[in-house]
């Protein structure tokens, strides 16, 4: 048996936007499908246990996790914000149960999500080793793969996955059980498995991986280095098989889903209202303003219903390098086509970067009202620095924190504070949005 593991989150806030974790699904498939005896244990996910949904969850599937409150990691024990630090999800008992219900493994693969998290990576590792003290552990995910020389310090008792993870867990395989799956050709034409999620409400969809943009904050380029589309194939496959099945929500999680319309996401939507089957869309990940059109807009309002969330960041790029990838112009033009084909907007999010190297707060608020005056809704995020981003090297000149350190990368604690944008400035700006 394997267990693949998504761990607890400590933070101070977290909020189910549809995460899944993708590439530890893709691994499990991949070994399920290779005839290997597998299984996931999301840490995170709400509906394991006797099928009950939590309150706050919606029916589309986002929603707010359990948590209970614990004290703070050392290094943000003096960080001045008014917050209580949470573990989000099941609760231990909840995680003893889940555990039990499977056969003692003989290999553990843990996934890692944002850097800032890794203290709940050592409390899952915590509570597995109690349960399984001779187990291998290997750990990958995006914080190893960003911070790996931190990783291979504070977990010692873990094997830290490379960066090619296949090559590594065949080999692995291999040692650990005597047998090993073939390499897969082509990532994007696994079939993911979402049997691994009893009762889930929601579908993740992905046409490509990686972007074929290169902004200056986002660890996408350090990730996915390139950029891959999938067959049309497949999507249509994912998506018909859980349509047949009842799900009406779906997700997709590609970075720059608008990239390749014409060869996937049009032909994909012309095929499913053909069909006469229609879904709603969400887009956490946020679209391209300048890839949306007119032709995308009628095929998104003919083949369902859809939740845009287009990622604009900031306004005022000729002021600031950090993306190419739209303009003041694009927002514009956008509004103008959803005003037009009667979209509701209130069904729209236009994501804003706040609190960025040196910006002041006077320039976030001139995003969030040009994005109100619009007629649509900001949402200013925290800038969060990643290690290996050029952005990083900026940010550790200007913050008041040791950024080396990965919890004082946590966005909550706004790490690039300063007179002119402080946690305060960054409250008021929330609420402007909200306003
Ligand atoms: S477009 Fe999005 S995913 Fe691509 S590099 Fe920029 S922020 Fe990252």
């Amino acid at each position: 048996m394997i267990l693949c593991i998504n761990p607890w989150v400590e933070d101070f806030s977290a909020y189910d936007l549809w995460a899944k974790p993708l590439g530890i699904i893709e691994i499990a498939s991949w070994l399920r499908r290779g005839g290997f005896d597998v299984d996931i244990v999301d840490f995170l996910y709400q509906y394991y246990l006797s099928g009950q949904k939590e309150p706050a969850q919606t029916k589309s599937g986002r929603g707010k996790y359990r948590k209970v409150e614990i004290s703070r990691p050392e290094p943000l024990k003096n960080v001045p914000i008014p917050r209580r630090f949470y573990r989000f999800g099941v609760s231990l008992e909840d995680a003893e149960r889940l555990l039990a219900r499977y056969p003692h493994p003989k290999l553990i693969l843990m996934t890692s999500v944002m850097t800032y998290w890794y203290t709940g990576v050592q409390t899952t590792i915590a509570f597995l080793r109690k349960c399984y003290p001779d187990v291998p552990i290997i750990l990958g995910g995006i914080y190893t793969q960003l911070c790996r020389n931190h990783a291979e310090t504070v977990f010692r008792s873990c094997e830290i996955a490379p960066k090619e993870t296949y090559p590594f867990l065949r080999e692995r395989l291999a040692r650990a059980i005597g047998a090993s799956p073939e390499l897969p050709l082509n990532r994007l034409e696994i079939p993911m498995d979402y049997t691994f999620y009893p009762g889930i409400p929601y579908i993740p969809l992905r046409f490509t991986r990686g972007c074929p943009f290169r902004c200056r904050y986002c660890a996408g380029p350090l990730l996915e280095p390139e950029y891959k589309e999938s067959r049309l194939r497949t999507v249509k496959e994912t998506f018909s098989r859980w349509y047949m099945d009842g799900i009406r929500d779906f997700v997709f999680y590609d970075d720059a889903l608008l990239f390749s319309k014409e060869t996937l996401l049009h032909p994909f939507l012309e095929w499913a209202a053909d069909k006469g089957m229609k879904a709603r869309f969400h887009t956490p990940n946020a679209l391209h303003i300048a890839n949306f059109d007119r032709k995308t807009l009628d095929l998104m309002m003919a083949s369902g219903q859809w939740e845009l969330r287009f990622g604009v960041e900031s306004l005022f790029k000729e002021k600031r390098t950090l993306d190419n990838k739209s303009s003041r112009k694009d927002l514009e033009r956008a509004t103008s086509l959803l005003s037009e084909a009667g979209f509701d907007t209130d069904r729209v999010r236009i994501y804003l970067l706040a609190g960025l190297p040196n910006q002041p707060r006077v320039e976030a608020e001139e995003d969030i009202k040009i994005v109100r005056q619009a007629g649509l809704r900001p949402v200013p995020n925290e800038f969060s620095p990643i290690p290996g981003t050029p952005l990083f090297e900026e940010a550790r000149k200007v913050s008041p924190f040791d950024l080396t350190e990965p919890l004082l990368q946590n966005k909550s604690i706004v790490p690039c504070r300063w007179e002119g944008m402080t946690w305060q400035d960054m409250q008021e700006l929330k609420e402007l949005s909200r306003m």
